[in-house]
């Protein structure tokens, strides 16, 4: 069987790669078994060397590296290369922190000697997705690596040569054979592996679909798990907000690898008495996007990932349409080639349409209109995800503390949803389970081991 690598603004296919045999990923297991062996003992100041290598093997070549991530999954050249420079500050953050991170803990019980020691577990097996395709696989392998473990990178099928690239990094940067390794095979073969003794625990990042099947199969085989999933972020503008610069944030938040991002802002929530302002200048910010080549550091906005998103897209604008939605731009041209969609504001949005209630993974951008906090709340809540947030008030005492309301993993006062290294990532709900990055992050895959001398 075979994978394809497609441009998604040419449309053209790039490359095509065979997917491993169930006996030739065997063996490749079996290296990955053999090499963590190994690792597992190899000392801390020797593992953060390397770790401390990946970034400036990600640095040296951080243009090709970029243009592959743009060439195979659409987003823009400025935007892929920012990635790559993110997963070397994510690298740098591990080598300088992972000693401490993992070191014993002592605990004074009355016993001779009580510690904590953080040991890894074996092989994580990683599946990910193509969003981000090199900082979401950077984020899961590398404090799982630092830590002990060897990771099996399960990528994409539309980023294969993304993957490859990712475990050329790791071999460049002098990490033994097989410590991380890439392997090319399809969702049911992955699905085997964790139904079964090959691989110790599971880091995914993709859709809830695939979040249940794998959850199920690893509930099963109670193996640890680290689910980061959908979510459908609300964004909330206050009537004491600073309109302007919310206005232009929500378009960042919104626009961001083209609305594919598990933590752009989605939904909109905005309270009557500013919304017709806020609504005038968010609109402006979407009019003075330019749709055009991902190559081209002039471009804002870039083509989908997928045909087949196009289609979804205008699924769920249809159903807005149909439910009474006012579509602010619908009629931009777009160019006569890629899988483009044109982005748009949907005003006189309702909590019944599925743009309010789905997660939606591309630039449509509804509106809904709440007449005060409370309402807010309600209506932020009002979803099956929990995974970002946005509050915007000048009044930061009060935006604290309607972020104790949200039901979400992550909330940002007057400001966009980011991740960083140094704080936790996840959600609640449906938008998955654990924490990655910082302290937590590193600690989602170690046998966290009480020793009792007496
Ligand atoms: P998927 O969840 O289908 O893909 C993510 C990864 O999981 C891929 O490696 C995929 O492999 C693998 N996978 C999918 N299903 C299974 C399964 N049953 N068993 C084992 N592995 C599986 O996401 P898509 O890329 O298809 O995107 C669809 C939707 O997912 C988006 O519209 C969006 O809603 C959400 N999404 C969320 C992301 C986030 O960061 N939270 C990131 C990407 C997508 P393969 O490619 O071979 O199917």
């Amino acid at each position: 069987m075979k994978i394809t690598s497609i441009n998604p603004y040419t449309e053209e296919i790039i490359e095509e790669f065979e997917l491993l045999t169930e006996n030739q990923l065997h063996v490749e297991i079996k290296k990955s078994r053999e090499a963590f062996l190994k690792w597992r003992n190899v000392e801390i100041t020797e593992k953060t060397k390397l770790v401390q290598n990946l970034a400036m093997e990600l640095r040296k070549e951080q243009r090709r590296y970029a243009a592959t991530i743009t060439r195979e999954m659409g987003k823009s050249i400025t935007e892929s290369t920012a990635e790559v420079e993110k997963c070397a500050k994510l690298c740098e953050y591990y080598a300088e922190n992972a000693a401490e991170f993992l070191k014993t803990e002592y605990i004074q019980t009355g016993e001779k000697q009580c510690y904590v020691n953080f040991e890894p577990l074996g092989i994580v097996l990683a599946i990910m997705p193509w969003n981000f395709p090199f900082w979401q696989v950077f984020r899961c392998a590398v404090p799982a690596i630092v830590s002990g473990n060897s990771c099996v990178l399960k990528h994409a099928s539309n980023v294969p040569r993304s993957a490859l690239e990712i475990e050329s990094i790791f071999t460049n940067a002098g990490f033994p054979l097989n410590v991380f390794k890439t392997v090319l095979i399809d969702a049911g073969s992955a699905i085997k592996l964790i139904d079964g003794d090959k691989v110790d625990a599971v880091s995914l990042t993709g859709s809830n679909k695939a979040g249940e099947q794998i959850g199920a199969i690893a509930g099963k085989r109670i193996k640890p798990i680290v689910l980061e999933l959908g979510g459908s972020d609300p964004f909330i503008v206050l009537k004491d907000a600073d309109i302007e610069r919310a206005a232009e944030t929500a378009a960042r938040a919104r626009m961001l690898n083209v609305g594919q991002s598990c933590i752009a802002a989605k939904r909109f929530i905005v309270i009557e008495a500013v919304a017709g302002q806020f609504i005038s200048r968010f609109t402006e910010h979407f009019r003075s996007l330019k749709m055009g080549d991902p190559m081209d550091e002039n471009t804002t906005v870039c083509p989908l990932a997928r045909r087949d998103f196009v289609e979804e897209l205008e699924g769920l604008l249809n159903d807005a349409r149909l439910k009474g939605g006012k579509i602010v731009f619908p009629d931009e041209p777009r160019p006569p080639k890629g899988f483009f969609f044109t982005p748009c504001i949907v005003t006189n949005a309702t909590r019944e349409m599925r743009i309010a209630r789905e997660e939606v993974f591309g630039p449509i951008a509804p509106v809904l209109i709440v007449a005060n906090e409370e309402e807010a709340v309600l209506v932020a809540n009002d979803t099956e995800y929990g995974l970002g947030a946005c509050i915007w008030s000048r009044d930061v005492d009060k935006a604290q503390r309607l972020a104790t309301l949200i039901q979400s993993g992550i909330v940002a006062i007057n400001d966009m949803v980011k991740s960083d290294p140094r704080m936790p990532f996840g959600g609640i709900k449906k938008s998955g389970i654990g924490r990655e990055l910082s302290h937590y992050g590193i600690k989602a895959f170690v046998n966290i081991k009480t020793v009792v001398v007496k």
